[in-house]
């Protein structure tokens, strides 16, 4: 097991215990099942909530005083991770084990640290459906972060690089999306991963 940190601004933003599936210099299998507790930004005492997680985060992002609050995972996913890159597969299950679907998730390329790796989220995703269309997520609050100034442009033009050419593997059913990753399982026997000792340690 691993965690994943997210950090902004030399402070932890998010973090996530992970099992590991597969870790080689290609690429990295990771999964989070249902119910995984992690940790999210969330709005510090004293300042108003907005309400909403895009507002949320965006004001977190702006004003850089965050407080680290608890939240369950949702969805089973297996993340496909390739050193570099700047998005992450995921490959997605409902509590049924029925396929619910794909997500690129715009990230930094991973940087391996002592508890597992650092990747911060960029806003940007896409969700792609189990017959492979696809629709832009949070397209518009990543404008905002751009138009913000909160992500610069150089960041702004590799996350909307990269994402057009995922899609350009995904419409070409390039891997990942060749294989049959949906009909993949995890082991039985895994129990759902925790946060270990340490997890909000932050590297220089
Ligand atoms: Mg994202």
């Amino acid at each position: 097991m691993i965690v994943h940190q997210e950090v902004w601004a030399g402070r932890l933003w998010a973090a996530r215990p992970l099992i590991v599936v597969e870790d080689s210099e290609e690429r990295s299998l990771l999964w989070i099942p249902q119910g995984t507790r992690r940790k999210v930004p969330i709005t510090p005492p004293h300042r108003l909530d907005p309400g909403d997680v895009h507002s949320r985060t965006i004001e977190n992002l702006h004003h850089r005083d965050w407080v680290l609050g608890d939240h369950t995972w949702d969805v089973s996913s297996l993340w496909i991770l390739t050193p570099d890159r700047w998005h992450s597969t995921w490959v997605s299950w409902r509590a049924d084990g029925s396929h619910l679907g794909w997500y690129i998730n715009l990230q930094r390329p991973m940087r391996r640290n002592v508890v597992g790796f650092e990747a911060m989220d960029l806003m940007l995703d896409v969700v792609v459906d189990p017959d492979l269309s696809w629709r832009w997520k949070d397209r518009e609050e990543f404008d905002e972060i751009v138009r913000r100034g909160i992500f610069d442009r150089e960041v702004a033009d590799q996350v909307m690089s990269e994402a057009l050419a995922v899609i350009d593997d995904l419409e070409g059913r390039h891997p990942p999306f060749d294989a049959d990753w949906p009909s993949w399982r995890p082991d039985a026997e895994w129990a759902l991963p925790s946060l270990p000792d340490g997890w909000n340690v932050v590297d220089d």
